[in-house]
């Protein structure tokens, strides 16, 4: 059977749940590379022209396909369609404050604050009295302020004095959870899609589309330009 041939059947198979995507993967990892048969070697030689279509020369020549499949720009693309599907829904979800309670239970913590600047960067001393010294404005004292707050990229928040932040925090938050729990939920048919893109991909790939014959030099700087010198 040819390499091209085996890849199809392997797709149908997953296609028809026969094969999981992992055996999917696996088998296909396994069988020979499609730019390693002797099928692509003389189809090179048959795509390949006397001349450099960029700059005329004769020396050198190599067939440039300007383009590779790319299994994770596909995935990606299938997960933003997903996504942009269910924004509709994403958007209009409402303010719970049943969610909203839950999630300030789930993340407040009670921090010590300094009772002068409110910071809560103390450091608390087992011998020396008094007991808390602030780090930021050096006050000294026995009895911290006891305040709930949540830990957030700009430090401990306090939750009575900031709720319009913590209701925007956690919109935002609940949003990002939403599409990961999107994408989690239906990530077997992403997968699936994904693979079927990619599988069509590599056969346009593996027909030559859009294949030119270049010299090295020319080669190497259309390379450049769409970044593939790094990732080769
Ligand atoms: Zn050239
Ligand atoms: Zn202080």
């Amino acid at each position: 059977m040819k390499a091209s041939d085996k890849r199809t059947k392997l797709l149908d198979q997953l296609n028809n749940n026969e094969i999981s995507i992992e055996e999917y993967w696996r088998l296909i990892k396994k069988g020979s590379k499609p730019w390693e048969t002797a099928e692509w070697k003389n189809k090179r030689k048959e795509y390949l022209k006397d001349q450099c279509e960029n700059c005329g020369s004769t020396d050198n020549l190599t067939i440039q396909h300007g383009w590779k499949p790319e299994y994770s720009i596909i995935l990606s693309q299938v997960q933003e369609r997903y996504i942009t599907a269910a924004m509709p829904k994403l958007l209009k979800r409402t303010f719970s404050n049943t969610a909203f309670s839950k999630y300030i239970t789930k993340n407040k913590k009670q921090v010590k604050k300094c009772p002068n600047c409110q910071s809560a960067t103390l450091s608390e001393r087992s011998k020396m009295k008094p007991k808390f010294r602030c780090i930021k404005c050096h006050h000294e004292f026995d009895e911290p302020l006891l305040k709930f707050a949540i830990k957030t990229d700009r430090g401990y928040v306090d939750i009575d004095t900031n709720k319009e932040y913590f209701i925007e925090k956690f919109a935002k938050d609940d949003y990002y959870s939403s599409i990961r729990i999107l994408l989690q939920k239906n990530k077997n048919k992403i997968v699936i899609e994904a693979i079927n893109l990619l599988h069509e991909s590599t056969q346009r790939y593996l027909a030559f589309e859009g294949v030119k014959t270049l010299c090295k030099r020319c080669a190497f700087i259309e390379d450049k330009d769409l970044g593939y010198i790094n990732s080769k």
